[in-house]
């Protein structure tokens, strides 16, 4: 495994595979302090691929708030100690002056309307930040294949649609979110969770099961925010930036007595924390399938 800290010298490997055909690059961009959930996208970009590059940024253009970016864990050594027995072949983790040598960019990627919902609506800035980075990582890596967490469901929205509108050549596979046993959706900032933090915080994947459960069994939206949200309202230590469902293609916010799959996705402030989580779910019956 090679780890490399700037563009120059990750533009001087070559993509594996030889002549005219090379193999596929697969990329898996992260900002480090890794976790199972790291973890599974890199075995899944390792299983499909013939290269796979593992970027290690914490890109503070995507950070609204100072505190948070000073905070956020960083330890490059245990990373490479987790990548390295998965067969990654290229650690890219440059420094900020590496990724914007001119300082902030004058030229970045704008998320458009998808900044006004959700993640986009909580925390400005913060989607164009990470498209920009994306787009970024994307023209240093070369790759031909990137993964990203459902976890990030607004997220993975924002790529796809970016790699549509401004066609990117790059195909983006999306891998399901890993739990710790009790449900907790893995995150680098479960480090910043006392004990009674991380007891609260598992109101989030439970307002979650809860509202699938409805949906499942038929039930309205409507009926299943209304659920999660009154798991929230059961654990007043833990306050909510948002509850609600989304086009999980396009990011619109959906509600009421709206019908098809749908992301219902949360965020919640616990301590000094801020986590979110979603699950995917269908609000009705599968089309093709008649109504009762
Ligand atoms: P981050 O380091 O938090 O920027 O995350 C890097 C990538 O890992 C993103 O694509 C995240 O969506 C993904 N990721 C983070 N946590 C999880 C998780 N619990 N399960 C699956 N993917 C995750």
């Amino acid at each position: 495994m090679r780890i490399v800290h700037t563009a120059v010298e990750l533009a001087e490997i070559e993509p594996a595979g030889s002549g005219k055909k090379h193999g596929r690059r697969a990329v898996v961009m992260t900002m480090g302090a890794l976790h199972e959930g790291h973890l599974a996208l890199v075995r899944a970009a390792r299983e499909a691929a013939d290269q796979v590059v593992v970027t290690v940024f914490v890109n503070p253009l995507q950070f609204d708030d100072d505190a948070d970016l000073e905070r956020y864990p960083r330890d490059l050594d245990a990373d490479a100690a987790l990548l390295e027995p998965l067969g990654v072949d290229v650690v890219y983790a440059p420094s900020v002056e590496d990724v914007y040598p001119g300082g902030a960019p004058i030229v970045t990627v704008s998320a458009g309307t998808i900044n006004d919902v959700f993640e986009g609506e909580h925390r400005p800035g913060h989607f164009d930040g990470v498209l920009t980075v994306v787009l970024k990582l994307m023209h240093l890596t070369r790759p031909d294949v990137a993964y990203f967490g459902q976890k990030d469901a607004q997220q993975v929205i924002a790529i796809r649609t970016m790699c549509r509108d401004l066609n990117v050549p790059v195909d983006i596979v999306a891998v399901p979110t890993v739990r710790d046993a009790d449900g907790l959706a893995l995150s680098s900032r479960n480090v910043q969770l006392s004990q009674a933090d991380r007891a609260d915080a598992l109101v989030l994947s439970r307002a979650l099961a809860e509202a699938e459960e409805v949906l499942a069994e038929g039930g309205p939206l409507s009926l299943a925010l209304t659920v999660a949200r009154a798991a929230f309202a059961e654990v007043p230590t833990v306050t909510p930036d948002y509850i609600g469902a989304m086009d999980p293609v396009s990011a619109v916010a959906v509600e009421g007595d709206y019908r098809g799959d749908v992301v219902i996705a949360v965020a919640a402030r616990v301590g000094g924390t801020r986590l979110i989580d979603n699950v995917i779910a269908r609000v009705g019956p599968r089309e093709g399938v008649a109504d009762a």
